[in-house]
């Protein structure tokens, strides 16, 4: 069928509902290295904005870090710009397998397999360790790119309530039938911030003889004391199973992912995992800076320590003014409007005001549960902070939404 004007017209019609429910997203056009100060262009032809950012996942401020970008630049020299294959065919460089073991160490974990990303790693890992004879049981929370990897997988799918153990505890009981269970879990939920009851999943998991699956994403690199992730912060450090997560967040921020876990695991996601197999190795020059990461982030806590203060100061900050904010201990830190068109003028707002952040509607998060998700950096100085707070009270003051209960924003947002 040719791409005639019916079809265009029913595309159209499609594109004009998702801009009708408010639901419309639009790319900002930055010019500058991410970091806690960057230059945006928005809308297309307008002038260069110098704005605070507080929406990148630039957790230990390492994206554009001096000496990251050095060993990236020394990577590009010493092993060349683009691997042209995927791991298994000729995609495999030293440096792949040097910062595989660098990350078995970090996670306590048996053994690594890098992925192209860890939306990959997720979309591979279910379908090449688990069959129809198992079940998978997962927090309803759970990343999209773990949802979209179970679809993949023959094993049955179920969920249990977020973060709840009682319901999970019924999961497990239920399944005992099964060959073998899979309790999934992220460790610190993306659009909340709030943290996995890791301590509680890895006690049923002994309990009911299920294994566990962590996805690390939002933790890697600085939840826990030393930075390992949830599995520190919660006591189970070499209890878990398996462990993704991503290179694209505290880790640098470029791209990849990896499978972390037990040896047996990750050496069926070698053999089997379709996005390992059909997809192209990481570039030399990512792998190169991803291994300068780990030298830092082993060296040293200091990064993590004070982005650990600047979450708390920030979260003061917010509460001060007034704003409704889901509690946690982690960087990520959702302002609550509920609305999904007081959210994005909210963003927009907040961008005239120096400010850029973003804000999170359907599908990104549930309907009604619309959200500015504000995300605190290692690269933040207090002075960024304390000059992003008196834009959102400003821009909080316009929409006369500072003091207000949950119950009073929807009911604002209703007429
Ligand atoms: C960001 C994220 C991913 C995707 O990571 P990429 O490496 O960018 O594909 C997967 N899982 C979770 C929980 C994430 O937050």
């Amino acid at each position: 069928m040719a791409f005639d004007d019916a079809v265009r017209n029913s595309y159209q019609a499609d594109i004009q509902a998702i801009k009708a429910a408010g639901l419309f997203k639009e790319e900002r056009y930055i010019h500058s290295p991410q970091h806690s100060e960057i230059e945006v262009e928005f809308p297309l032809g307008s002038g260069l904005r110098k704005c605070i950012n507080v929406c990148a996942n630039n957790y230990l401020g390492l994206s554009s870090h001096p000496d990251v970008i050095a060993a990236a630049h020394a990577g590009l020299d010493s092993r060349g710009y683009g691997m042209s294959s995927v791991r298994f065919i000729c995609g495999t460089q030293d440096m792949h397998r040097e910062l595989e073991h660098r990350l078995t160490a970090f996670l306590g974990a048996e053994d690594t397999l890098l992925f192209p990303s860890c939306m990959d790693a997720n979309a591979g890992f279910f379908e090449a360790c688990l069959n129809e004879r198992d079940v998978m049981i997962a927090d309803r929370l759970v990343h999209a790119s773990i949802i979209d990897g179970m679809r993949l997988c023959k094993a049955m799918q179920d969920t249990f309530k977020h973060s709840d153990m009682e319901h999970l505890e019924e999961k497990l009981i239920e399944h005992q039938d099964k060959r073998l269970r899979m309790i999934v879990t992220d460790g610190v939920f993306s659009m909340d911030g709030d943290t996995a009851k890791l301590d509680r999943i890895v006690e049923l998991a002994e309990k009911y003889n299920a294994m566990v699956f962590l996805d690390d994403s939002h933790a890697t690199g600085f939840i826990g004391r030393t930075g390992r992730g949830t599995h520190e912060h919660c006591g189970v450090l070499g209890k878990i199973d398996v462990i993704t997560t991503t290179l694209g967040k505290a880790l640098g921020g470029a791209s990849g992912g990896c499978v972390s876990g037990r040896r047996e695991l990750v050496e069926m996601c070698r053999q089997r995992a379709r996005p390992y197999l059909f997809s192209n190795a990481v570039a030399p020059v990512i792998v190169a800076g991803a291994l300068k990461v780990m030298d830092l982030i082993t060296a040293s806590t200091d990064r993590r320590d004070k982005l650990e203060w600047n979450a708390r100061y920030w979260r003061g900050l917010l509460k001060e003014a007034g704003f409704d904010i889901k509690e946690g201990d982690s960087p990520i830190v959702p302002v609550m409007l509920y609305d999904a068109k007081l959210a994005q003028d909210f963003a927009r707002d907040l961008f005239d005001e120096g400010v850029y952040a973003v804000g999170f509607f359907f599908p990104v998060v549930p309907k009604g549960q619309a959200r500015i998700r504000t995300q605190m950096s290692a690269a933040h100085e207090k002075h960024h902070l304390d000059s992003a707070i008196a834009a959102f009270r400003k821009v909080g003051r316009k929409h006369g939404i500072l003091g207000l209960s949950k119950k009073e924003l929807i009911a604002m947002c209703a007429v």
